[in-house]
């Protein structure tokens, strides 16, 4: 399976929680939610209608995400 090695936190940003992959990192406000807590990307501060189907795959990208890591 695919290993995403950039930048951890910008998931972190993704979810809106600290996912904890970079260890340490995420435990001070270095992590990219303290920092800025909206998504990554250019439309990440725009509003955005979350659909139940958004909110079921986010989930399952969280999950994906940690266990890959
Ligand atoms: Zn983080």
């Amino acid at each position: 399976m695919a290993r995403y090695t950039k930048a951890a936190c910008r998931l972190c940003r993704r979810e809106g929680v600290k996912l904890f992959l970079k260890g340490d990192r995420c435990y001070t406000e270095k992590c990219a939610v303290v920092r800025k807590g909206y998504p990554p990307g250019g439309y990440g501060q725009g509003r955005h209608k979350v659909t139940e189907y958004g909110l079921q795959l986010r989930e399952k990208q969280k999950a994906a995400v940690i266990t890959v890591f």
